[in-house]
This record gives structure tokens, sequence and C-alpha cells, in this order.
């Protein structure tokens, strides 16, 4: 299969695995929209061709649950479920320059508005608290104004006015570049790209240092440079595949409400003051598509996990060589909870495992180790090793008073417990006969049917 390189090609795919459903229905973007998705979440992917917002009505496809599972990710990656974090850190190590395409040959150039009206566009509202509507699949294209290095990450923006949103900006690299900017009094130059394929979301998402081009992933993982286009009204470049840009600056010294919005720990975010961005243009491809990623749905977990668990696998590897594999749970909202399978060599390798998983993030809390014949991607796998492997008093320990996420409620404001937990059987067990797992001849070749 060759890489798919636009979210039509993406959606085409899917369709014909029957994995896309067409929702002709007339759908409201208020909370309507969100509830689908959400029932849909891990089973299918939607497209709404039919959907309002008090009485305006939009002809603008809603697309959303685009890869919700990690079959979905191995897919658009073109590797196995086991190489998808291997294949990940591979591109991060060796990126391809991206290449700059005329616009002429750019179909994100059909339309050019120089007159943005965000409410021209079928933006939802995801949950019930949230201030107002949001998008949330943005792809935020800038620079280091020191370096003219260009970096890419989605944020949540919240639609203020026609041509305004709000953005929450992380202490990251695009924090960074504003508060340069900020200092200067000057705006910072933004694009947002909206209805992009899986691997540039993914590439999106990777943890790459500063000035380090995350458009240089998605180029090695589509195996040729990404083509991008320069923006119309700001010094940006953007993929010429995508649906619609949005182009505009953060403005210096202003700062507005955002807020609250339903986050991916399954609670909201708060209200406060944040930067806000005028937009100067819209360009779109002439029937364009609008990605929405419903908050806390698999979508967003698992885009935010992939990046994240090559960049623990890789740190914990550098510890414990025979690491097998890393997973951050969906129960842990794929933030919390780190999973380590490893093919035990020596006492004591599963808290060095803890440590370095521990010192990977400030968001990792919880790590359990297991042995390598255990599933980490089944839930129901990973209790039985705690349930059968583990004892609590010598296999368990906590790290009071850590830095942890703020959007932990339990945490106090991001002072957050750590805790590691050995689920391995202790070598000295290993041949014993203790541990021998239950078995059934014949059992993993038959199949169900034959006997119905
Ligand atoms: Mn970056």
């Amino acid at each position: 299969m060759s890489k798919v390189k636009s979210v039509r090609q993406w959606l085409e795919l899917i369709k014909k695995e029957n994995y896309l459903i067409e929702i002709n229905k007339k759908v409201n973007l208020r909370y309507e929209l969100s509830a689908v998705g959400k029932k849909a979440d891990g089973k299918y992917a939607l497209q709404f061709n039919n959907t309002f917002f008090d009485d305006k009505e939009f002809k603008i496809p809603v697309i959303t649950n685009l890869l919700n599972t990690r079959q979905l990710i191995a897919k658009a990656l073109d590797v196995s479920i086991e190489d998808v974090l291997k294949y990940f850190s591979y591109a991060q190590l060796n990126p391809i320059e991206p290449r700059i395409i005329d616009k002429k040959n750019a179909p994100v150039k059909e339309i050019i508005n120089l007159n943005p009206n965000l409410y021209d566009l079928p933006i939802p509202i995801h949950h019930e608290k949230d201030g107002g509507r949001y998008i949330t699949a943005g792809i935020l294209v800038a620079k280091n104004p020191r370096t003219q290095v260009r970096n890419i990450s989605i944020h949540r923006l919240q639609v203020l006015d026609k041509n305004k949103l709000g953005i929450l900006i992380l202490p990251r690299h695009l924090f960074h570049f504003f508060d340069i900017a900020e200092k200067e009094n000057k705006p910072l130059e933004i694009a947002i790209v909206i209805g992009v394929d899986p691997i540039l979301l993914l590439a999106s998402q990777a943890l790459a240092p500063l000035d380090f081009d995350e458009f240089g992933i998605a180029s090695r993982l589509y195996d040729e440079p990404l083509e991008l286009v320069k923006a119309e009204t700001v010094d940006i470049e953007v993929p010429s595949q995508a649906e619609i840009i949005l182009e505009g600056a953060i403005l210096p010294g202003v700062r507005e409400f955002e807020g609250p919005f339903g986050e991916y720990p399954k609670y909201y975010g708060p209200r406060s003051l944040k930067p806000v961005i005028e937009l100067k243009a819209i360009t779109m491809r002439s029937n364009p598509i609008y990605h929405t990623i419903i908050p806390a749905t698999k979508e967003h977990l698992l885009l935010g996990a992939i990046p994240r668990e090559a960049n623990i696998l890789q740190l914990v590897k550098n510890s414990v060589p025979n690491t097998v594999s890393v997973c951050l749970s969906e129960g842990g909202v794929c933030r919390y909870h780190a999973i380590i399978s490893i093919d035990k060599k020596n006492e004591g390798e599963p808290k060095n495992a803890i440590f370095a998983a521990l010192s990977s993030s400030h968001e990792i809390k919880h790590v359990i180790v297991v042995d390598k014949d255990v599933d980490i991607f089944n839930a129901e796998e990973v209790e039985w090793a705690i349930a059968t492997r583990c004892q609590a008093s010598k296999d368990i320990f906590i790290v009071p008073n850590a830095l942890g996420n703020k959007l932990d409620p339990s945490s106090a404001n991001g002072i957050s417990d750590k805790m590691g937990i050995d689920a391995t059987i202790p070598l000295v067990d290993g041949n014993s006969g203790k541990y021998e797992k239950i078995k059934i001849p014949g059992e993993e070749e038959i199949s169900l049917e034959d006997y119905f």
C-alpha cells in the first residue's frame, strides 16, 4: 500500500473497509454531533453531511473518529501494530526536508478569502459546560522568531468572534515563540491547518526538541517530502493537500476569557484569560471537509499516545535494554498510566524501568511492569498480572509530592504522588511450575465457526 497523503485518500480507504459511515440526517453541532461521535468511538469513523447550528445550516461535511484504534494507526503508517513505536522513533531520528510547491498546484488554494468568517465553518460545541464552539483538530504552524524554524502543534481554539480565537498555549515550543514576540510587542504569525491525513496528525504530536520541524517527521513517514505551499498573508508554509487553512497572528498584550473546555482526562479545563488569535485570511478547497476531534475519545487519546509511547520506549530501553514495549493505556487517559513489558534477565530491572518511565515526563503517574508474555494492550491481562504476580509490600513503591499534571484533579495543583508496580514473576520462581499458565491443547487452532 502506498501511504495516504490527504484526508480524502484516508476517507476513501476506510470507506472501502466499511469503517466510515456517512450520515445524511440533519445533526445539531451543539452537542448532538459530539454525542453521536462518542457512541461510535472505537467502532466507526463518521462523516456528517448535513449539520446546523442555531438557524444556520452547513453543507461542509464534518468528519470525526478518523483513527480511533491502534490497528488504524498501524494501517496509516503501513506497519504492523508491534512496529508502530519503532517506526515512529525511526522517523523522528531521520526526518526528510519538506518541499515547497507552487500555489497553482495546491488544492488548499482553490478558494482564497481575505475576509474570514469562522461562523461559515461547521464548528461544534462538544461538551455541556464548554465555553463555546471549539476548533479541536487544527494543526497550528508557527516559526521561532529567533531562528525561523517551523513548529507544529495542536491547541484547543475557542471561537470568540467571526475572526477571533482564544488559544490555550501550554509551556512548550509555541509558548516560547509567543513569549519572544510579545516581549518585543510584536504579533506572532500563525496558520491553522484543518483536514489532514493521519500521518500529519501523528507527526504534530511528536515530542521533538526545540527548533525541530515536525513536518520533517511526517515526510519520513510518507517516505517522500511533504508538499508545502506559502500562505497568503503570513510568512508560513502550510500543507498543500489540507482542506482548510486559517491565517493570522497571536496578538501581543491581549488576553480574553477562554474555557471551560472538556479535556482528555474527562474533566473540564478551567476558564481563564488566554492569548487571542486574529485571523486575516482563510484558504480552502472548493468543496472542503471539516475535521473535529471529540475530546477524550480514542481519536484524541491515541493521537497523543503513540508519540509519547515511542519516546518512553527509547528512554526505558536506555536503562533496561531488554524492554519489549510500552503502552499508555486508555483507562489512564493515554497519559498517566504506563504499562511496560520486559524480558526480565535480572531482579531489580522492573524498578529501573519504572524510574526511567517516571522521569520521562511529568504526565506519567503510575507505572506497571509486566513480563513479555502479558499483552500490555489488553487491560484484562495487565490486571491479571497484577492480581497474580505482585505482592504489595515488596512490589509497590510510592514517591510522594513529585510534579504531575495539573489537569489531574486529584493532584494539588500539579503536585502528585507517583507509584510503581512490579508485576513480574520473581526469576527464582520462573521454572518452579508455580507460574505455569494453564493451557488447553488445540485451543489456538480452533475456529469456532467450524463447530456451529
Ligand atoms: Mn515542536
